[in-house]
């Protein structure tokens, strides 16, 4: 445990980070912090930005992970603005793009992650959006509208919420993707199907099996994308929604250990003892997997604040958490828990045609180790109970919808 009135400081005010500073107070921390981020804006929540922001159904207020005021009322130094350029380990010491330097007894990286982008000609075409930040996301908003042509590269989360978002604005939406069916790093083949046929019903046209060659443009602005083989689509924007790489440079050149993400332990620890990192910009341990991994959610960055928080408190680190995510498109509320790894074919529990359903992946065992589940809180609420107590469940109870959620968990 380190002492409590000591300097703690955080390095990047996003999710993780600000909610970090404020579970450091609440876990008892009585020394100075200061939460250094990027960013303009106190700490906000990001899964908005291709959803309800893009639409505009939210506001500022309600994306602020705390009111602004919550900071200063709690004895937080909140720096906006402020880019951390290099660690002093040796003299645990900080400096900023702005010549100043601040001294840590503690450090917390919380850095996130960054949109990865294309490297392909004509990305810094007028018109071709990445989506991360809220600037990033207003950028976009100010372009959408009704009959606007956009083409969206890669067919995850975010380019597909952002396909859902678009068409509420009744832009005319084509997603190119490169693997063979959309959601193909994260989840299963029969929720990709599902994925597919509702983002089809609604309007979207996709594309799979495609490699972006070229953004083409005239005059600097955007006018269409060429694929490999030298089919056109043509359009007035372009948004690439490829994935994150973890902001992991800052922690390797003070020559932290990294591998793709800052590795840490299950107290959040770095391999220096005096620093912890959270949130998207590590590679964390999956206790439940036996294996390491990135993951990109709001409920990984709360989990390990959690467990940076605890562990510098000297607190009982919190007992691991079931990964979970979620995304919303059109109606459908999907939520994931657990991890397709190591699974045979999934276990269907409903009717996909009445678009409420849920699917559940076995280890060979018969263990539960991931369900899939459209607008079905409950299913999701069971599975996630199921993995965190390793239930083995016989396929056929799972499937019949007569059997209770209750008695399966038990
Ligand atoms: P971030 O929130 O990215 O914060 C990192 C901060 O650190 C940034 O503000 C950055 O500017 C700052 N920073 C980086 N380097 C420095 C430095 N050197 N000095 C100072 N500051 C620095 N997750 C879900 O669970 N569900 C969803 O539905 C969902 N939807 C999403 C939709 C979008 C459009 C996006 C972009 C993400 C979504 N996510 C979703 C992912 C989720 O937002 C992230 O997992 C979460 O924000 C991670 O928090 P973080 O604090 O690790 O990183």
């Amino acid at each position: 445990m380190h002492e409590v009135s000591a300097h703690a400081v955080i390095v990047g005010a996003g999710h993780a980070g600000g909610f970090a500073a404020a579970v450091l107070r609440q876990y008892g921390w009585k020394g100075p912090i200061t939460l250094v981020g990027a960013e303009p804006i106190p700490p906000y929540q990001r899964p908005p930005l291709s959803k309800a922001w893009l639409t505009g159904g939210s506001d500022l207020a309600s994306l602020l992970l705390r009111p602004a005021a919550f900071y200063a009322a709690n004895a937080i130094t909140l720096r906006l603005s402020s880019l951390v350029t290099d660690i002093d380990r040796a003299n645990r010491s900080l400096s900023l793009d702005t010549g100043e330097s601040i001294a840590y007894d503690h450090l917390i990286l919380a850095l996130g992650a960054q949109a990865r982008m294309l490297s392909v000609p004509g990305r810094d075409l007028v018109g071709v959006f990445e989506l991360r930040t809220m600037a990033d996301a207003d950028r976009l908003k100010a372009t959408l509208r009704p009959g606007l042509r956009l083409t969206i590269i890669g067919a995850g989360y975010i380019g597909l919420e952002a396909a859902a978002s678009a068409r509420a604005i009744g832009a005319d939406v084509t997603v190119i993707e490169r693997e063979s069916r959309v959601l193909a790093r994260v989840a299963s083949q029969r929720l990709s199907d599902f994925f597919q046929r509702r983002h089809e019903a609604g309007g979207v046209r996709i594309i799979l099996d495609a490699a972006i060659e070229a953004f083409e443009g005239t005059d600097g602005r955007a006018t269409g994308v060429r694929l490999a083989g030298g089919r056109r689509i043509a359009c007035d924007a372009v948004l690439v929604a490829i994935g994150a790489t973890p902001n992991d440079a800052l922690a390797r050149s003070a020559g932290l250990t990294c591998a793709d993400g800052i590795v840490v332990d299950a107290a959040a620890r770095t391999s220096d003892p005096m620093i912890q990192a959270i949130g998207d910009c590590t590679r964390r341990s999956l206790p439940l997997y036996q294996r390491t991994g990135r993951l990109e959610s709001v409920p990984n960055a709360l989990e390990q604040a959690k467990q940076a928080s605890a562990s510098l408190c000297g607190r009982t680190p919190p007992a691991p958490e079931v990964p979970w995510f979620w995304s919303d498109q059109y109606e459908v509320r999907l939520q994931i828990a657990g991890l397709l790894f190591d699974v045979s074919e999934g276990v269907v529990r409903g009717d996909p045609a009445t678009g409420a359903f849920a699917i559940f992946h076995l280890a060979a065992n018969g263990v539960v180790q991931a369900v899939e589940a459209v607008n079905a809180a409950a299913e999701f609420m069971a599975g996630r109970t199921m993995i965190a107590k390793r239930k083995q469940v016989a396929p056929a109870r799972l499937r019949d919808m007569s059997s209770s959620l209750r008695e399966l968990i038990a």
